[in-house]
């Protein structure tokens, strides 16, 4: 096995949390090389700005933080740290400033990853960073990290190193979870990876499947147990996604798992309440049929009164008052999520209690973990990136502080 030049720290993984610890640790002077198993970084920012980049949200930062609930307290300190106008100020500095759009998301004016990553790259070369492309990290040796490369095995001995590994959604970009077991053979607890903001199966009937998949349903609400949402859900041949149903995956996940399904109740109509919308089917002409008064006095889109009619079983009254209440409690249920490949972001990964407050492995001195390989989630929205950002930052803070007082 040949031996790698050596670099005071290496950082595994080459997604925004391991770039943004290189550039603290090369800001600070440190020798850094990049280990990236695909044959270029930061593939899934680059899909992201596919979606225009939602870097980060504006709400207040009391609101923001509750988004990680409920590991809320292990990521409060990281991202007071660098918080969302942080994030702004930096993506500025590299010359894509943001905005803030209607739902209060903030985006790179350019609605694009691919210029800042560029100037991100460019940046993190004149700190001196080095990036080693292609090259996967397969194992552990005492104070080694092992590497399959095109040039064959590669050992490294930094004096610290820090993985940024991902969770294991879109595999297909590079994180694909392969590092659970090295790390659950060196010790470390690891929560199993599971889907996050992922859409989820619902037995539709074939005429409901045919004529509506694909359709958006728009400025609906949703509730489960405690947990409610309001946006926009697509329904697919098979199921139902989209934002509204990203942002409750957590609490629908977790109610298949207990339940072996998940009943979500969704609300066609969530600016009228009862009363008023039944106040409106009530001025319906006598004679119209059901899809005209749905259609007309309750203003539903098409796949809307599907879906209606679906979870009601085809039998919905008549009645204003009935039917207004059906409209607006619409029950659905969920029976499995998609696979994770198909996920926007991975619930699961390693555990908080098998790190320290400066995100070091207790069973392994000397190695930190930042991102979303850590066992958190949150809703799309912007929070994933602000995280895996803030991670990265703060746990090359931990390294840099371990390293010193050694
Ligand atoms: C389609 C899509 C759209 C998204 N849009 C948004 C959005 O708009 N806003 C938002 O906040 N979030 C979004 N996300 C989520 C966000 O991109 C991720 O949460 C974020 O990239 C996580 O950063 P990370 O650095 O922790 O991990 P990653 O970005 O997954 O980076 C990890 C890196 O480690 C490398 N790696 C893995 N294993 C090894 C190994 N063994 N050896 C060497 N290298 C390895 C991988 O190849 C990868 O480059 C989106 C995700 C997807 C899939």
């Amino acid at each position: 096995m040949s031996r790698d030049r050596e670099s005071a720290v290496a950082v595994v993984g080459g997604g925004p949390a391991g770039l943004a610890a290189a550039e603290v640790l090369a800001g600070a002077g440190l020798p850094v090389t990049v280990y990236e198993r695909m044959p270029s970084v930061a593939r899934k920012l680059l899909i992201a700005g596919r979606g225009g980049l939602n870097l980060t949200h504006s709400e207040p930062l009391p609101d923001f933080l509750r988004r990680y609930h409920p590991a809320e307290p292990r990521l409060t300190a990281s991202v007071e740290a660098f918080p969302p106008a942080a994030l702004r100020d930096w993506s500025a500095d590299l010359g894509q400033a943001t905005f803030v759009g209607s739902s209060g998301r903030v985006f790179p004016e350019s609605f694009k990853a691919s210029p800042l990553l560029r100037a991100w790259l460019a940046r993190l070369d004149g700190l001196g960073v080095t990036i080693r492309t292609r090259h996967r990290l397969v194992g552990f040796g005492d104070g080694s990290l092992r590497f399959e490369t095109p040039e064959g095995p590669l050992a490294v001995r930094p004096r610290a190193s820090l993985l940024a590994l991902g969770g294991a959604s879109w595999p297909r970009l590079g994180s694909d979870g392969a590092w659970v077991p090295l790390l659950t053979a060196e010790g470390v607890a690891v929560a199993p990876l599971k889907p996050a903001n992922v859409g989820f199966t619902v037995a539709w009937s074939d005429h409901f499947s045919e004529r509506f998949a694909g359709e958006p349903l728009k400025r609906v609400a949703a509730r489960i147990g405690e947990h409610r949402a309001r946006g926009e859900a697509i329904a697919t041949k098979d199921g139902i996604e989209g934002g509204l149903i990203y942002a409750l995956s957590r609490p629908i996940r977790e109610a298949i798992e207990r339940d072996g399904a998940a009943s979500l109740v969704l609300d066609l109509r969530p600016d009228l309440d009862v009363p008023a919308l039944a106040a409106r089917l009530a001025r319906s002409r006598s004679g119209e049929s059901l899809s005209t008064r749905l259609r007309k006095a309750a203003a539903l889109s098409p796949a809307a009164a599907g879906l209606l009619r679906e979870a009601h079983a085809n039998t919905l009254p008549s009645e204003p008052a009935a039917l207004a209440a059906a409209i607006k409690a619409a029950p659905l249920r969920l029976l499995s999520p998609a696979p994770i490949a198909r996920a926007i972001s991975s619930a699961g990964g390693v555990a908080f209690d098998a790190i320290d407050a400066r995100f070091m492995l207790r069973a392994r001195p000397g190695t930190f973990v930042a991102g979303e390989m850590l066992d958190w989630e949150a809703p799309t929205g912007g929070y994933l990136l602000q995280a895996a950002f803030a991670g990265g930052r703060a746990a090359a803070a931990g390294l840099m502080a371990w390293l010193s007082e050694r």
